[in-house]
């Protein structure tokens, strides 16, 4: 034991004595307060889709270490990479790393592929949920069966067939606390895919897949391409397209940092001010209102609201009950249709010819709902008769003219109307 203990002395001493020179060691390691898990996609006995010259893993890999190397150039950024060589990694070990890690986001990148087509080009990003397209379902599909590489996947992923649409039931019943996160760094990719990247943009839409399914954090699953294009697979292997599709990356990775952290400091700031001096500051995770909420009234910001006290979101209690839900303001619910990053005029083709959308903005994007109402089946009926036009629309509640945990929100709904 006594050894021990002058072993662990001397290998503190050896670490203090060793970041003496680099005196920026400590304070760097203290500002590292983002972490991002990078995923390239596949590897090792598992190729990915296989072009005409190139295989999936290597661009997602080429692409990966260059958004690493990228992401250096931000001191507050940590980066984790679940490989840095064409090595095969389980499915779920991917986001155990990123788990084990508290990582604050998890990037898998990946490129697509269309069997029966050669032209199809473009760049896409998905999040955790379930397909209402045929197309987003047979990407989820393809993506998933990388599990059959591993010989044991019928139990380790609890009897889940990547090739049985009925597998995917699991999806609907998933509610994913990190949605609204998550779908607001699928837009910013999206925006720097089209932007930054030329690519035609594909869209952000939302799908089963298996890696983003035990995520702790927001995550996104990024599609660069189409490795069956040959003229899209020439650009995703050449060192323009992959440097260019990792800038592309990093620049939104950033954006979304940025205003995460500004809101952490904010909230920070405010719980200070709310505080009796010396009580320590719990770390805020803003946008997960509901779960930070129950660990402890942690205060969140809200952003225009003037006071401190104002800005103090309420406890939320694991039980809403129906006096809760009566005195504290209605819970209404809706079905979002599209986010976009300016307003748009109510004639605007995205709606699709749909009228009265209403819209709320979120970090400056602008979400467009639909069908507003207090009863969450009506707004579920909502939802099915516009599927066919909006495939990945989703509900979303609201309480007080706030965002709020859909989750929590039907919890509420069902105690209320409980006979
Ligand atoms: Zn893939």
């Amino acid at each position: 034991m006594n050894l021990t203990n002058v072993y662990m002395r001397g290998f503190f001493l050896l670490i203090l004595w060793s970041c003496i020179p680099l005196l920026s060691c400590i304070s760097t390691a203290q500002a590292q307060n983002f972490t991002v898990v990078i995923d390239a996609g596949h590897g090792g006995k598992d190729p990915g889709a296989v072009g005409k010259i190139a295989k999936e893993k290597d661009i997602n890999l080429k692409v990966a270490l260059k958004l690493g190397e990228l992401l250096k150039n931000q001191s507050d950024i940590k980066t984790i990479y679940t490989r840095k060589s064409d090595v095969f990694i389980a499915l779920d070990r991917r986001t155990q790393i990123a788990n084990e890690a508290a990582a604050d986001l998890f990037v898998s990148i990946h490129t697509n592929a269309l069997p029966n087509s050669r032209t199809y080009m473009g760049a896409s990003t998905y999040t955790l949920g379930l397909s209402k397209s045929d197309a987003n379902l047979a990407v989820a599909k393809r993506e998933n069966a990388v599990i059959m590489y591993e010989s044991d996947y019928q139990t380790r992923y609890a009897g889940f067939n990547p090739n049985s649409s009925e597998s995917y039931i699991i999806f609907e019943f998933m509610q994913d606390k990190y949605m609204s996160q998550s779908v607001h760094l699928a837009d910013l990719l999206q925006r720097q895919f089209k932007s930054h990247c030329k690519r035609t943009d594909r869209g952000v839409h939302q799908a089963g897949f298996l890696v983003l399914k035990t995520a702790a954090m927001p995550s996104v699953l990024i599609e660069l391409g189409f490795i069956s294009s040959p003229e899209e697979e020439k650009y995703l292997v050449s060192e323009n397209g992959t440097s260019t599709l990792a800038r592309g990356i990093y620049n939104a990775i950033v954006s979304y940092k940025d205003e995460q952290l500004s809101q952490r400091a904010e909230a920070e700031r405010l719980a200070r001010t709310a505080r009796p001096e010396g009580k320590p500051v719990p770390k805020v995770i803003p946008d997960s209102i509901p779960e930070a909420a129950l660990e402890g009234n942690i205060p969140l910001p809200i952003v225009n609201t003037p006071t401190p006290s104002a800005a103090v979101r309420p406890k939320a209690t694991p039980e809403v009950t129906k006096e809760k839900v009566s005195t504290d303001g209605k819970i209404t619910f809706a079905v979002q249709i599209l986010t976009s990053t300016e307003k748009l005029k109510p004639t605007d083709y995205r709606f699709k010819g749909l009228k009265d959308a209403e819209h709320y903005v979120e970090r400056g994007i602008y979400k467009y709902i639909y069908g507003s109402s207090d009863n969450y089946e009506q707004v579920l009926k909502t939802r099915r008769t516009i599927a066919s036009k909006f495939k990945d629309a989703w509900i979303v509640a609201f309480q007080n003219g706030k965002r709020i945990d859909t989750n929590q929100a039907v919890e509420a709904y069902k105690q209320q109307n409980k006979r």
